[in-house]
Parts: C-alpha cells; sequence; structure tokens
C-alpha cells in the first residue's frame, strides 16, 4: 500500500495565513476532495521541509537549468538546517550564482514553509489549476503544489 498527499505550501516560507483563512481553506479542500482520508492543517514555528517522497527525480538550477547533484544537494541541506531552515543563499556548483534552497527548481515540487494544508488521499489527480487559484485566493499568497508519494 503506498499513499498520495497533495500539500499547498505558499510561495513565500515565512508566510502563514491567519486561522479564519486555513479554516476557510480546509473547508474548500474538503469539498474539492471529498474521498480524502484527512486534510490537514499544518503550522510550524520554524521553516520545515515538504518533500514530494518517491516522486523525486532531479533538481535544477533556477538560473541556468543544468541538473544538480543530489549530493551537493544534501550537503547544502545539511548546512541549512540548524533549529528550522535558514534559506540561506548558496553558490551554484554549475554558474556561480546564489540561490537559496527554496528557489531550486524541484522535479516534482517540493518547498519550504511554515504552513501548509495537505490532504492525503485526495483521490483527484492533479489539482486543477482553477482550484489551485481559488485557495490563493482564500489563503492571500501565491501556492506551490507537492504531490507526495509514499
Ligand atoms: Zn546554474
Amino acid at each position: 500500500m503506498s499513499d498520495n498527499w497533495i500539500a499547498l505550501v505558499p510561495d513565500d516560507p515565512r508566510f502563514v495565513p491567519d486561522a479564519a483563512k486555513q479554516n476557510r481553506a480546509r473547508e474548500r479542500f474538503a469539498e474539492i476532495a471529498p474521498e480524502a482520508d484527512e486534510i490537514e492543517i499544518k503550522v510550524s514555528e520554524k521553516v520545515v521541509f515538504f518533500d514530494c517522497g518517491g516522486n523525486f527525480e532531479r533538481l535544477g538550477c533556477p538560473f541556468c537549468g543544468v541538473e544538480i547533484p543530489v549530493e551537493w544537494w544534501q550537503e547544502r541541506m545539511g548546512e541549512d538546517h540548524d533549529d528550522g531552515f535558514k534559506l540561506a543563499a548558496y553558490t551554484m556548483p554549475c554558474c556561480g550564482k546564489k540561490s537559496t534552497l527554496n528557489e531550486l527548481v524541484y522535479e516534482w515540487p517540493q518547498a519550504f514553509g511554515r504552513f501548509a494544508i495537505d490532504a492525503m488521499n485526495p483521490n483527484i489527480g492533479k489539482l486543477d489549476d482553477k482550484f489551485k487559484r481559488e485557495f490563493e485566493d482564500i489563503l492571500g499568497t501565491k501556492l506551490r503544489v507537492v504531490y507526495q508519494h509514499i
């Protein structure tokens, strides 16, 4: 057995919507994915990582598009994590430009944040773009959609 989640994470990793907006988003997610096992709101003091699990394929540089070695990324993840992720700017191994871990191009998408709302086994396939925009309106922030497969 495997499980799937659709997680919505603000583009700004430090953004946390107020409780009324969180509840509104939870209600709407339950309408959009009525078969979901659970709709969960996650709020943390520190910036945490929302990974895509088994959907991870590769990561790339946001400037030049070159694939970044996973070993380099794992070292930066260890370096960056100190009582939550600092999201410091690191020099890319390819082109020498600077990027935080949150700005790297992950396939599939992954995100860092203090807030997420996720649906477990939503059974709706990909989240329709119109719903993503609706959640962005409800929560007052641009969102990343993370599909986690475990
Ligand atoms: Zn580069």
